[in-house]
């Protein structure tokens, strides 16, 4: 029984007619490019800090308009050596969110610092409104973490922050090449934090991730701490981590890096297509139509629709071959082991209950967007 089970199972698996993520389709369409910057590297032996780090932090500089970019081993590291090096100390707080991924609040935790968490607004991100309340003494930083490739309010949380002399570290995980008034995720802050985990519009093929800054002192401690606390081959200024951006990965993300701007034209398309085709189904609550003007530009890291029968919608698209995603069902607050439920907030649970991810991504084709459009609506 057991083995006919697991063949059904992985059976259906390949029986999808739309995967959330696609990454072979991705690697066959670049596979010339990307075959040959990565044996490239195998002929030189490029393994460590070699030239295409170097490249990748140049383009990611130039791209964003920051002065400096330093590649590590991913976000995660990313938001932790931002904060570590920012100063943060035991008892320090942090505002921030819970509707995000553990890496924001972990990095606030492996400081030494405490997180404290405010609720989300109707776009699903931080409400600048719930800032001010939330300062103490012992404030010293912000994260805003800009969701789904949609920015937090950066003039609001900006001006907070400048009167309150606090720092702002971003978490731009899922925001590259998103922009607020004009200005790039990742460029406002201490610290812009990106993460090149493969399902991020900018992804390698495996952990990456960059910081970008322009401050000298982080730019110049990132390098140390990423390498074993190491100033140079001789001068061993702290205990670091091990914690570079491999070279493989910065060759293959260079590849990439030429085609982003396509990319993410072509995920506004499709994200155009699902409002086009679902925006007169009442139950269902859209991201906001991708527009030109206005103080955002979205790149839709994630479609998420957000309806009461959040849980019935997905088994009926899973039903129909449509795979999707759930970010995140369990908010931070509300895992039991974190420490982390003294915080009320209603709107985060909200959210959390009812948050569908719909497959987005460049090499979908029309008639799979077409295909999930019809779908949904079918549900209702
Ligand atoms: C992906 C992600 C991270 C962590 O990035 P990793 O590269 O996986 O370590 C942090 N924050 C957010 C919001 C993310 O989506």
């Amino acid at each position: 029984m057991f083995l006919i089970k697991n063949s059904i199972e992985s059976c259906n698996m390949d029986q999808y007619k739309v995967r959330f993520i696609n990454y072979p389709k991705q690697y066959r369409l670049l596979k010339k490019e990307i075959d040959k910057a990565i044996f490239g590297c195998l002929e030189k032996g490029d393994f460590i800090l070699r030239d295409d780090v170097k490249q990748f932090e140049k383009n990611v500089a130039s791209f964003l308009g920051t002065k400096f970019a330093i590649g590590v081993n991913c976000g995660t590291d990313a938001l932790f050596f931002s904060s570590l090096i920012s100063g943060l100390k035991r008892n320090d707080e942090v505002i921030t969110v819970a509707h995000t991924y553990v890496a924001s609040v972990a990095a606030v935790v492996h400081c030494g610092a405490k997180p404290v968490l405010i609720d989300v607004g109707e776009d699903m991100n931080m409400n600048a409104d719930f800032i001010e309340e939330s300062i103490t003494e012992k404030t010293k930083a912000i994260m805003p973490v800009h969701l789904n490739g949609r920015m937090c309010n950066m003039r609001k949380i900006m001006k907070i922050a400048n009167e309150h002399g606090l720092l702002v570290i971003e978490d731009a995980a899922q925001a590259w090449g998103a922009k607020f008034d004009g200005k790039n995720a990742g460029s406002f802050g201490f610290a812009g934090c990106f993460s090149m985990y493969p399902a991020k519009i900018f992804g390698a093929y495996g952990d990456a991730g960059v910081i970008a800054t322009n401050d000298e002192m982080l730019n110049e401690q990132a390098r140390i701490w990423r390498d074993g606390g190491r100033k140079n081959k001789q001068e061993v200024t702290c205990f670091g981590y091990n914690s570079l951006l491999d070279n493989l990965q910065a060759a293959v993300l260079n590849v990439k890096f030429k085609r982003l701007p396509r990319w993410i034209e072509r995920r506004r398309e499709i994200a155009r297509q699902y409002n086009n085709g679902l925006s007169d189904l009442q139950q269902l609550k859209l991201p906001p139509a991708p527009t030109k003007i206005g103080d955002y530009f979205d790149v839709f890291q994630n479609y998420v629709v957000r309806c009461k029968q959040r849980d019935a919608l997905e088994k009926h698209l899973n039903n129909k071959g449509i795979e999707t995603m759930v970010s995140w069902r369990i908010p931070l607050h509300k895992q039991k082991d974190l420490g982390l439920q003294s915080f009320n907030l209603p709107k985060t649970e909200k959210v959390s209950s009812e948050v569908l991810s719909l497959p987005l991504y460049p090499e979908l084709t029309n008639e799979q967007v077409n295909y999930v459009i019809k779908c949904v609506r079918s549900f209702y």
